[in-house]
């Protein structure tokens, strides 16, 4: 069997160290290894494949947007070995059928692992549970069940979601939004949406959800997980369920680390630029601020895409009309390092912990999420932190280009992902 020989790369940061790879393992870590291949990687972070809790493949229904076969192009470029796909596609992945046609695609895309998450009720329609349990035991043995895109706003459904994944170690993955506190809003409810005149999306339509759903878990005493917390409200919330032990975890999206409404505002793309248009909305920079303090001490436990393709057509239109949503795979580590590493929150240690082991726990997802040691799947991303260079989406895999980041300088690159051992990106190119 062929071997591969990572040589000189600096594990989370520390000395750098010789990393064999053979039959898609970790066969060995030291100085001075040998393998019948040789990858040059001194100077470079070596990092466990990165897991996206939270993608939006869409395929089926959607291909002018993504493909499955794009989308994990994209995921792999941007060092991901594994993502969740959502459910919200058309038809939505609501039966065991679908959600084996999108795992099966992720098989013969073959660039990263695709973990089919499955609708909490049939057709998002927030009135019927799906068929949680043929989903769970299908051959994609779905975990996580959400129907982001939309919240399941009713209370006694959400409780019957909750109690039902218990069965099979699941969890439901809440798109918290109120949905009478946000009918018809534009952007996040504040002095910069006062001023533009645009209907105002409260943090408290995200918050009363989250409070709602955390009580509810501890009630059925089930696993809840919050989807793309963007308000320093949320972030007080989880902390007080966290503090009573309750079984709820977090995450946040690159974009909600980074950006703010005032972007809406004045940008260096003028005012009103749909590019920044997104569900839930940018927030304020004392809510960023939140929000990484939180990702930073736990309270937020991962880092998650939200990474939504639309095509031009749907996204460069006037604000009131255009699709909510930002690509986010091939960024997303490079938005990390801006904001958690260079600010001094985290460590390359806390990037992996965020970034590829809480995911792959929470989606209780085998085989990812792997520290890098003797005996673990080799998945490995190489990535170098010390250039920064303008993002031009040009060259990107993913069928679109709705990045808010286009001009933008931001630091590191992915150099190198390996997935079970195989190469799937090589010098920053696909393999
Ligand atoms: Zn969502």
């Amino acid at each position: 069997m062929s071997s591969i020989v990572i040589k000189g790369a600096s594990i989370l940061g520390g000395e750098p160290r010789d990393i064999l790879i053979r039959d898609g393992v970790v066969a060995d870590i030291g100085p001075e290894l040998t393998g019948d291949e040789t990858v040059e990687a001194r100077g470079l972070i070596a990092l466990p494949g990165l897991v996206d809790l939270h993608t939006h493949l869409r395929e089926p229904g959607r291909e002018d947007a993504e493909t499955v076969a794009t989308g994990t192009r994209a995921a792999a470029l941007g060092g991901y070995t594994a993502v969740h796909a959502m459910a919200n596609t058309e038809p939505v992945a609501d039966t065991a059928g679908v959600v084996e046609q999108v795992w099966r695609l992720g098989q013969e895309a073959g660039y990263c692992d695709v973990q089919p998450v499955g609708a909490v009720t049939v057709g998002l329609g927030g009135e019927r549970l799906a068929e949680l349990g043929a989903m769970a035991d299908s051959a994609a043995q779905v975990r996580v069940f959400s129907d982001d895109g939309k919240c399941v706003s009713d209370a006694v459904l959400m409780r019957r979601a909750l109690e039902y994944v218990k069965a099979f170690d699941g969890v439901v993955a809440q798109h918290a939004q109120e949905p009478r506190l946000t009918s018809g809003a534009q952007m996040n409810e504040g002095a910069v949406s006062g001023r533009l005149g645009l209907t105002g999306w409260p943090a408290v339509a995200e918050e009363a959800v989250i409070a709602r759903d955390c009580l509810l878990a501890a009630h059925v005493g089930s696993r809840l997980h919050v989807c793309h917390v963007s308000t320093a409200g949320s972030v007080e919330i989880l902390r007080w369920a966290k503090s009573k032990g309750w079984d709820v975890t977090a995450e946040v999206t690159p974009h909600h680390l980074l950006l703010t409404d005032e972007l809406v505002e004045d940008s260096p793309v003028g005012a009103y630029n749909p590019i920044y248009k997104v569900n839930p909305p940018l927030r304020t920079r004392a809510d960023v601020e939140a929000l990484r303090e939180a990702l930073a001490d736990g309270t937020i436990d991962c880092v998650a895409t939200d990474h939504a393709p639309h095509p031009v057509e749907d996204k460069e239109t006037e604000w009131a009309a255009a699709a909510m949503g930002m690509i986010g795979l091939e960024t997303a580590l490079s938005v990390v390092q801006e904001a958690m590493v260079e600010t001094g929150l985290l460590d390359w240690a806390g990037v992996a912990e965020r970034m590829s082991l809480a995911p792959a726990r929470i989606g209780r997802l085998r085989g990812h999420g792997r520290s890098i040691e003797v005996g673990a799947p080799a998945n490995v991303t190489l990535y170098d932190a010390s250039v920064r260079g303008e993002v031009d989406p040009s060259g990107y895999a993913s069928k679109s280009r709705n990045t808010p980041y286009e001009g933008r300088i931001l630091p590191g690159r992915v150099v190198a992902t390996f997935l079970r051992g195989r190469p799937t990106v090589l010098n920053g190119k696909l393999a």
